[in-house]
């Protein structure tokens, strides 16, 4: 794509409208959740949570170190034997019922806390992560009386005590995906949140106590990944891991040879495929969807886009438009687009695999947009001329940068989007349904978005396949993932 001087873009000015940081209810410190209260680690070990659009602490965390996140396991395991094995799924129903409500009730709290710790647009918290994780407990509540007509055999039971370890990038929203399914079927959890993004997790749990669920259903403990490997190693019936790949290889190296059931949903390089007949501005903004949300950091992100040669050009120069019209800045401005990078490890990721664009070869655009002095930033970036040899686009880069290849027939557009190793996500344009469908097949992904991407709903089932792992969470089928089928 040709340079073009910001002086001639066309974006709106906008005033300032930031949501006020206060509604977080921001408290010094934050204890670990264990058997219904809120405790010390028992060695007395924090660490600190920013703020990575200002890089100021937020507050100081428990570290739980092994002897807390046995203490965690063994009272979930004393909630299952006790209490919520015995509880019948309409009993579950309510709680989780309650859950969501509470949820609704502190929405707002919730979602501008989500964006101080995580840096991802108040828009963003507000209208997707929060509902969508009150969603995900109001459909859950709805299977947990319902069980044995899932399709999983008369009387499906559960599978015990599950550790759950989450990561940064979607906190309150993953929380809901591990613990919702995981209680409608019928066990007890320990969740381990990511250790950039601790603070909704905590928050839930206190909604947990508002909504009375019986002490070690639910418990959390806070760390970093010296307690995720703490809780693997413990004697959970279950792990469930959302995550980088690399670690998810090494969790299932772990649980080699020992019974514990293991779902694993890992990175992604996701294919958004553009033919020639779809109509080009919606296509825009499904592109723009599907790797500026969240910064890119979306295991399922877009971030490889193909696009049919004889429209390539004209797409490209609407992207370009586009992209030069995100507003990147404050995540609590209800403007923004596009927020601060996680992390200082993240932002020195994403830097190097784009410098590693550069160096080997493909044409770099990024969003003449400024930038805060203060905080992690990185601008929207379109690569061109990416071949798929380069590291740009086999690797996940997990930040708000687009590799963008083209195809000439479907054949080589399914060939290329093939040529990974994850398994994750692809999105096709079209519009002929039959081509759709032809593309599809033969796509080797978990999730296929048609004419749309990133499009979430607690009903339909997510996950990968290859290097993107295995199982299934939403629907029906992440039922399954807690049940003893
Ligand atoms: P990312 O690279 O995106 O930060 P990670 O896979 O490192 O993703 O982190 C996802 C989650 O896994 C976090 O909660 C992290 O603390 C946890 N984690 C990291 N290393 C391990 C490990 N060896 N065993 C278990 N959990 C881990």
């Amino acid at each position: 794509m040709e340079e073009r001087p910001a002086s001639t873009l066309s974006a709106l000015e906008y005033d300032p409208a930031p949501e006020s940081a206060g509604l977080a209810r921001l408290r010094e410190g934050y204890g670990l959740f264990i058997g219904g209260a809120f405790v010390e680690a028992a060695d007395g070990a924090t660490f600190e949570t920013i703020n990575p659009a200002t890089e100021e602490p937020l507050a100081r965390v428990a570290q739980a170190g092994e002897a807390d996140v046995a203490a965690a396991v063994a009272a979930a395991r004393r909630a299952y034997d006790k209490v919520w094995r015995k509880t019948t799924g309409a009993q579950r129903s309510k709680y989780l019922f309650r859950i969501a409500r509470l949820i609704q009730e502190r929405s707002r709290e919730l979602a501008v806390l989500e964006s101080l710790d995580n840096g991802k647009p108040i828009r963003e918290s507000r209208d997707i992560d929060v509902p969508l994780a009150a969603a995900h407990f109001f459909y859950y509540a709805g299977w947990a009386d319902k069980l044995e007509h899932a399709g999983f055999g008369p009387d499906p039971r559960p599978l015990g005590v599950a550790g759950q370890i989450i990561p940064w990038n979607f906190p309150l929203l993953m929380a809901a995906w591990k613990l919702a399914p995981a209680l409608a079927a019928g066990n007890t959890c320990v969740l381990k949140p990511a250790e950039t993004t601790p603070l909704s997790a905590l928050v839930l749990a206190e909604i947990l106590q508002q909504a009375e669920l019986p002490d070690g259903v639910v418990n959390v403990v806070t760390g970093d990944g010296s307690t995720g490997a703490a809780l693997v190693a413990s004697p959970v019936d279950k792990v469930a891991f959302t995550g980088s790949t690399e670690v998810g290889k090494v969790i299932q190296r772990r649980l080699a040879g020992r019974p514990t059931r293991l779902t694993l949903e890992l990175g992604g390089k996701g294919a958004n495929i553009v033919f020639d007949d779809a109509p080009l501005d919606e296509v825009v903004e499904g592109i723009v969807d599907g790797i500026f949300f969240n910064q890119g950091h979306v295991c399922c992100a877009g971030s490889r886009l193909l696009v049919q040669e004889s429209v390539a050009e004209d797409v490209l120069h609407r992207l370009r438009r586009r992209v030069d019209q995100l507003r990147v800045g404050d995540p609590l401005d209800k403007n923004t687009d596009v927020g601060a990078i996680n992390s200082a490890a993240q932002l020195e990721k994403i830097r190097e695999l784009t410098a590693w664009g550069e160096r080997e070869g493909a044409t770099r655009y990024t969003s003449p947009c400024a930038l805060p002095e203060r905080g992690y930033w990185f601008a929207p970036t379109v690569f061109t001329d990416v071949a798929q040899t380069h590291r740009i686009a086999r690797e996940e880069v997990f930040g708000p940068v687009l590799s963008v290849l083209t195809f000439r027939t479907p054949e080589e557009a399914v060939a290329k989007a093939n040529n990974t190793t994850y398994g994750l996500a692809c999105g096709v344009w079209s519009e002929k349904g039959s081509r759709t469908l032809w593309v599809a097949e033969r796509l080797r992904a978990g999730v296929v978005w048609a004419n749309t991407y990133n499009r979430f709903d607690p009903a339909s089932p997510f996950g990968g396949v290859r290097e993107s792992g295995f199982g299934r969470e939403g629907g029906r089928h992440g039922l399954e993932a807690y049940l003893d089928v």
